[in-house]
């Protein structure tokens, strides 16, 4: 090839029917249907070096799904059930990325990634009904759909703590945790954070770190998740009732494939009200919440659950000022989401482990040796930001997206985004986004969540394009009615009630607070969708 074919190459446009943005569960199969089944020209970026999505960057020491192994799996390919195993009740990261390896590998999708490759902007032009993906290699890329598979939770929240940039010891936020690892033996650790992150990094932490200080704002709760290597037995019926398994999860409110009891918690006497809770306490993990029927609907049947987690905590912790300290008494159970962990509180037993709470004594400013909170200086060698992300909107709205007017979505969502269903927004044509906010998303095991919203988009472009109709787009009405449906479900609920929850974006200071997920469940959500489409894409505007 001669230099100025190579150039002229380089600048003009890569032209596809899709451009896919993210190469994590979300985006490789949205790649896979609309490329393999339906015949699409479609390019997927990243701006990760490998595919794997949020299982790419976080890697931090403890790093292992919520959601169990043999349902946080892709259901759409039934040789793909068949040939992959699973090693653990809940896979770690590695494992997920080999899993997510292998699907690209069989249904042959890396060659249509283009990985470390940023989207820096995307325009719209109307003529032509066609986006331009710009990027930071230098070539656009021009696409009639735009879909963004970025995640919920992917842009890190390090919190603007005065005087970071004089620490002298290291930082890193668990989001970015570096793939070489990091040696913490004979360090003097300091850790920000208590969610579902710092739950199960903190035990880990404490099994190498020198010392481990935990900087504590909200006390949390967590259940036990009781991960065990799973056995053949276990394998052979998942993969024998594999589809009565996908079917359990797509009936259900949350994407897991078990039942929620028919029982208010405040039906039943107290002793058995205990014993049903140690029965889902001894099983483990999120299936605790499954205990009672109105544990996230009725605040005195919330109140059983959370006191039952708080007197585990008193008997797991020894030191009783620490045990306190460490028992969530400003938000019940579950109102944020819940954590689940492997010898979490038992860690604060430990001789190198201590707990400052920051609602005591609040970070004031980090010094070159450490953090310095009310109390006084805490000496470290490296600090550890288990904070959370801007999550939702924050990798959305950094994509730098203009609709055919010029606003960015960040300009459109300065009071909170708009959405209808949660896939599309007024304004944007043509752009369609994965478990985006206004959809089920992280209140739903997401590989549920993201097959239902890849098959819904599919389903719509090949109705345009059966229909030779160009252009999609909401009504801003739908959208506004949308919304009002969103609160409506999380207003059923006692989600909201939790004032700092970053389902509310209250983590993040200065966004707009609104609540950002669906809440009214997944399997009527997709019914949802589903009517909304059989009703000639009822809200939709085509041309
Ligand atoms: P998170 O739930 O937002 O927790 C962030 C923590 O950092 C909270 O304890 C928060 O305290 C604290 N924090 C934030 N800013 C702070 C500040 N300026 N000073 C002191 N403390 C501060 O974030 P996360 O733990 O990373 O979890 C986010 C979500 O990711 C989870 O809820 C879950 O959906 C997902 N996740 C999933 C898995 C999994 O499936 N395995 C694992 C980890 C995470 P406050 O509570 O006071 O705000």
């Amino acid at each position: 090839m001669t230099q100025t074919t190579a150039a002229a190459e380089s600048t003009s446009p890569q032209k596809v029917d899709a451009v896919v943005i993210g190469a994590g569960f979300a985006g490789l199969y949205a790649l896979h249907k609309l490329r393999n089944d339906m015949g699409l020209k479609v390019q997927v970026v990243d701006k990760a070096g490998g595919i794997g999505g949020t299982w790419y960057w976080n890697r931090y020491p403890g790093a292992r799904c919520d959601s169990e192994s043999y349902y946080y799996s892709y259901s759409f390919s039934e040789e793909l059930e068949q040939e992959w195993s699973w090693s653990e009740r809940y896979p770690d990261h590695n494992e997920i990325r080999r899993y997510l390896t292998f699907v690209a590998d069989k249904f042959d999708l890396h060659r249509d990634i283009r990985l470390s490759t940023t989207v820096t902007g995307a325009s719209y032009d109307a003529a032509r009904d066609r986006w331009t993906v710009r990027t930071d290699i230098g070539q656009d890329i021009e696409a009639q759909f735009l879909i963004t598979a970025v995640g919920c939770l992917s842009t890190a929240n390090v919190p603007d703590i005065p005087g970071l940039a004089d620490f002298r010891g290291d930082w890193y936020h668990t989001g970015h945790w570096p793939h070489e690892g990091v040696d913490l033996r004979g360090k003097r650790v300091g850790q920000i954070g208590t969610g579902s992150t710092g739950i199960q990094l903190a035990p880990e932490l404490a099994k190498v770190a020198d010392h481990l200080t935990v900087f504590q704002r909200t006390a949390n709760y967590s259940i036990p998740a009781r991960n065990a290597p799973l056995t053949d037995a276990f394998q052979t019926e998942v993969k024998e009732t594999y589809r009565d398994i996908r079917d359990w999860a797509k009936r259900v409110t949350n994407g897991h494939p078990f039942d929620i009891r028919d029982q208010s918690a405040l039906e039943v006497e107290e002793a058995e009200r205990r014993r049903i809770y140690e029965q889902h306490w001894d099983t483990g993990g999120l299936r605790f919440r499954a205990a009672f029927r109105d544990i996230l609907t009725d605040r005195d049947a919330n109140e059983t659950a959370s006191d039952f987690i708080r007197s585990k905590i008193r008997e797991a912790v020894k030191d009783p000022d620490t045990a306190e300290k460490l028992t969530p008494t400003d938000h019940g159970f579950a109102t944020k989401r819940p954590p689940i962990d492997t010898h979490y509180f038992e860690t604060y037993n430990r001789d190198n482990v201590t707990l400052v709470d920051l609602r005591a004594a609040p970070i004031e400013v980090i010094t070159e040796n450490g953090i310095c909170t009310a109390d006084g200086e805490h000496e470290l060698d490296v600090i550890v930001f288990a904070t959370g992300f801007d999550a939702f909107t924050g990798s959305l709205e950094a994509l730098n997206i203009a609709a055919p007017d010029g606003h960015t979505l960040r300009d459109s969502w300065q009071a909170g985004p708009q959405t209808y269903l949660g896939v599309q927004t007024p304004g944007f044509p043509n752009l369609f986004m994965i478990t985006g906010p206004g959809s089920p998303s992280v209140l739903c095991n997401m590989p549920v969540a993201i097959e239902q919203h890849v098959e819904w988009v599919a389903q719509c472009i090949a109705h345009m394009r059966e229909g030779g109709l160009n252009r999609v787009e909401p009504a801003p009405d739908a959208a506004g009615e949308w919304v009002a449906e969103v609160n409506r479900a999380a207003n059923a609920t006692l989600l909201p009630q939790a004032s700092t929850s970053w389902y509310l974006g209250a983590n993040v200071p200065g966004k707009p607070q609104m609540f950002l997920p669906y809440a009214g469940g997944m399997a009527h959500y997709a019914d949802i969708c589903d009517d909304v489409a059989r009703d000639d894409y009822r809200g939709f505007v085509f041309s």
